[in-house]
């Protein structure tokens, strides 16, 4: 009877260890299933970040922008009226991902200058990142708002770079130029526009301007240029003078 009691006992003792031994083989599946199901679902814009981490750098601008005005030495920077917009933000793209969202707006001093045009900085901030080769270099400066929220804005289709990564800047810096007609010619497109970019965040280290496929990713990661010069550079031209008594 010794062993009729023991064997009981010894029963629910191997099945409570088989059950266990299932419990964490199946606790491994399910972390594993939920890391490949987050794989999946971060998408092509996380998964191709990491190729462009090296071109950014940590840094911190030195000054809040206390103003944003156009990105050329145009008659007056604070006029929208003194740019040409060649595409505008959200247009689908057939290049590289088929159908993907224009991410930024194309646009040109009025009336273009002859010779080089000079792209320069919309606010105080500093350089984060230079990436991508021809025919689409690009600057992106990372800025600190007067509520201490970032921002940044990106300047593609650089056909020269005047600044290096980290460095600070303000509107007076000259961050490159734009490519010729004949420049963009022989790379073969109308490279020469600048393509600017405002950002709400750069986590995915540029490629989210070639791989953003509908409105609300749009959303999600940049803002009109357009709407925005419209509200800041207007902000700015009614913004009464500051007082010339002030000691
Ligand atoms: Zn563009």
């Amino acid at each position: 009877m010794t062993t009729g009691q023991t064997r009981p006992r010894r029963a629910p003792a191997n099945r409570a260890r088989i059950s266990a031994l299932a419990r964490r083989w199946l606790g491994i599946a399910a972390v594993v299933g939920a890391l490949g199901a987050g794989a999946l679902r971060a998408g092509p814009i996380e998964d191709d970040a990491p190729r462009f981490r090296d071109a950014a750098v940590e840094v911190e601008p030195a000054l809040a922008v206390d103003g944003w005005q156009l990105p050329f030495a145009t008659r007056d920077r604070s006029q929208i009226k003194t740019i040409a917009v060649v595409s505008e933000f959200g247009a689908p793209r057939q290049s590289y991902r088929r159908g993907h969202r224009h991410t930024g707006l194309d646009l040109v001093p009025r009336p273009k200058p002859r010779g080089y045009v000079d792209v320069y900085a919309m606010a105080n901030g500093a350089v984060c990142s230079i990436h991508l080769s021809d025919p689409h270099p690009t600057v992106v400066v990372k800025h600190r708002l007067a509520d201490g929220s970032l921002l940044y804005t990106s300047y593609k289709h650089l056909g020269g770079i005047d600044v290096r990564n980290g460095q600070q800047v303000t509107p007076a810096t000259k961050i490159g130029r734009l490519y010729t007609a004949d420049e963009a010619r022989r790379l073969g497109g109308n490279y020469d526009h600048l393509h600017l970019e405002v950002r709400k965040d750069f986590a995915d280290y540029g490629v989210a301007s070639w791989l953003t496929m509908t409105r609300r990713e749009l959303d999600a990661r940049f803002v009109d240029p357009l709407l925005f010069l419209r509200r800041h550079l207007a902000a700015a031209s009614s913004r009464p003078a500051a007082p010339t008594s002030a000691p």
